[in-house]
């Protein structure tokens, strides 16, 4: 599994200088060549979907491919599954700026990396996609494929995350909440556990407790980009059953069809 993912993202990676060539060529026209990315004070007044740049970024990489599911499945195959998914819709309707995001190598690096990307490739929004997981205290042990293997089914749901220290924070904690509303109308219900002493050090501030939008501020993804960033831990993979939902279709359709919807509403508001 892991080395397929690794080939899949060592493609991507080499992608991803042609995925931004357009950004890079804006840059390197004129004679101010060298001069470095201003960052955006704000979105543009008029909101024309196909102009926006959204960069939809996959979480973790092959090397460092964060949480390990029920069965043994790292999560950064959940995450480029359902975050490629999420970048075919969204220029599927009309959001043609939209790029998707694959980093390498080591985790913390690859935190910076990722930002750096998005910064200089001008984004308007920054939306990260992550499967969750519990802290260690909290898993238990089966037996999956004659392996030991770790769960928990305490917790289930998605949940979203936002940064008092992004620049464009309102704008982050609004779309936070237009994403959240979209899921919450497909019927789906966010993890509400992040609020618990249980959680320990991963205990969140809730800033929306109707749709699940929490304060993040520790993360480098929400708090260095320019632009206005969400974080969505789309469900959790260490919850047995959801991890099986997390691979099914229609749960990535929700996802990305509430993703979707809410880019729509959010580009009419403006
Ligand atoms: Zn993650």
């Amino acid at each position: 599994m892991s080395k397929s993912w690794r080939a899949i993202a060592a493609i991507a990676v080499l992608l991803i200088p042609s995925l931004f060539s357009s950004a890079d060529q804006s840059q390197a026209a004129g004679p101010r060549k060298a001069a470095k990315p201003k960052p955006r004070l704000s979105l543009p007044e008029k909101c024309e979907p196909r102009k926006l740049r959204i960069v939809v970024d996959v979480g973790h990489t092959a090397d460092s491919y964060g949480a390990l599911s029920a069965r043994n499945d790292p999560e950064f195959g959940f995450n480029f599954r359902l975050a490629s998914l999420i970048a075919a819709k969204l220029k599927s309707e009309g959001f043609a700026a939209t790029r998707l995001l694959v980093t390498d190598g080591k985790a913390r690096p690859s935190l910076f990396k990722r930002v750096s990307v998005a910064n200089e490739s001008r984004a308007d929004l920054f939306l990260s996609i992550h499967h969750d997981s519990v802290p260690d205290k909290l898993l238990e042990t089966w037996e999956f494929d004659g392996a030991k293997s770790y769960f928990s089914d305490r917790f289930s749901g998605h949940s979203l995350f936002v940064s008092q220290q992004n620049p464009h924070f309102v704008t982050s904690l609004m779309l936070a909440r237009m994403i959240g509303r979209q899921l919450k109308e497909q019927g789906l219900r966010y993890a509400s556990q992040y609020t618990l002493p249980v959680m320990g050090r991963h205990r969140r501030q809730l800033l929306d407790k109707d749709v699940g939008v929490y304060r993040y501020d520790g993360l480098v993804v929400l708090s260095r980009t320019r632009s206005a960033a969400v974080l969505l831990e789309a469900g959790s993979i260490i919850n047995r059953d959801e991890e099986m939902e997390m691979n099914s279709p229609e749960r990535q359709e929700a996802v990305a069809g509430a993703v979707a919807g809410a880019l729509r509403e959010f580009c009419e508001r403006r």
